[in-house]
């Protein structure tokens, strides 16, 4: 049987709009300014590379000889992981920087880091930083495409692409899907670059946290704000949590983590109040017991957790292989 073609219909990937690229950006620092045709493309332009990952012989590799330097000033697992397997099994020579065992513990300024990756003639940067922005900055200091891999509160627009990519293939559209993200969205970039693509894609978004952790005028954003997450459950086709962001809190936003659990916390009872085929997702680091339960996390049929995790692959290798394109003078791309 053949594997169903999730692909929009609009796009083939590679193709082109006559006269310019249907991904006009040198760099992908969020989703932010992304049109939703972009956004779609690069959906489109994953599938192929989840096709690639599952085949054994991964021989497609199109940034053979160029160098991609993943940065990163703030701890990752999944995200550093999947950019280093994108990147190598895409042919290019990976290297990684980690903060901790760099110049910039000895004072050294952004920009000077930047401009020292820079002058290493790096072909693509991937930046993860603490401070909202910084990933913006080095991108107007540097030659090279770069992407961000979240930065401070702002955005974690690879996140927010795969996380569409799954709703989509599981769900079989993003446009009309009731997601309902629940969580810190105070302080997480996750919920900010979905919120952008998943509005930009037409979902019915909803966010549900409680009120010391829910921006102000959050609403603009095209979204519906609850505090009550069994009401905001009701009909949901997708419950992504979020998990408390401890390191970018300075007080007391929650009375205690119980206390979260028992109105926020995503447990199987709740999760009754959802479509009975609701999809359950999280970014990870997952705390279990806190945000999401164990029960609800490893459910075989309703947790996508794990298949997050196998697009953030493939949708990784698309942004690189799309970025470098105009580098590579790829037909078209010039
Ligand atoms: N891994 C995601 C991020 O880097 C989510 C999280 O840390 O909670 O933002």
């Amino acid at each position: 049987m053949q594997p169903p073609d999730h692909r929009s219909a609009s796009h083939k990937p590679g193709s082109l709009i006559p006269g310019r690229a249907v991904f006009p950006h040198r760099d992908l620092t969020g989703i932010d300014g992304l049109q939703p045709h972009e956004i779609t493309f690069l959906l489109d332009e994953a599938e192929q590379w989840i096709e690639v990952n599952r085949s054994r012989a991964k021989s497609e590799r199109p940034l053979d000889g160029l160098t991609l330097i993943n940065a990163f000033f703030e701890n990752s697992t999944r995200t550093l992981l999947s950019f280093e397997i994108a990147g190598k099994r895409m042919g290019a020579d990976v290297v990684n920087m980690h903060a901790a065992q760099s110049s910039v513990k000895k004072g050294e300024t952004l920009i000077d880091t930047a401009v020292t990756l820079n002058a290493m003639r790096a072909d693509m940067l991937v930046i993860r930083h603490s401070s909202s922005g910084a990933v913006k900055l080095i991108a107007s200091k540097v030659d090279c495409p770069v992407l961000n891999a979240g930065d401070g509160w702002h955005e974690h627009p690879t996140q927010a692409l795969l996380d569409a990519l799954t709703i989509r293939r599981r769900r079989g559209s993003v446009a009309g899907q009731r997601v309902v993200i629940c969580g810190d969205l105070m302080h997480s970039r996750v919920a900010r670059s979905n919120i952008l693509a998943l509005t930009a894609l037409a979902a019915e978004v909803r966010v549900v946290a409680p009120s010391t952790l829910m921006p102000a005028a959050i609403e603009r954003m095209g979204v519906t704000p609850f505090t009550d997450f069994d009401a905001a459950l009701d009909g949901a086709d997708v419950v992504m949590m979020l998990r408390l962001q401890n390191e970018r809190m300075d007080g007391g936003f929650i009375p205690s983590t119980r206390e979260f659990h028992l109105r926020y916390g995503l447990n199987s009872e709740r999760l009754r109040r959802a479509k009975p085929d609701a999809l359950v997702m999280h970014p990870g680091p997952m705390n279990r017991g806190v945000e999401i339960s164990s029960a609800v996390a490893d459910h075989p049929e309703r947790s996508a957790i794990t298949e997050q995790v196998e697009m953030g692959v493939a949708v990784r290798m698309a942004c690189l292989d799309v970025l470098t394109r105009r580098a590579r003078g790829v037909e078209g791309w010039a």
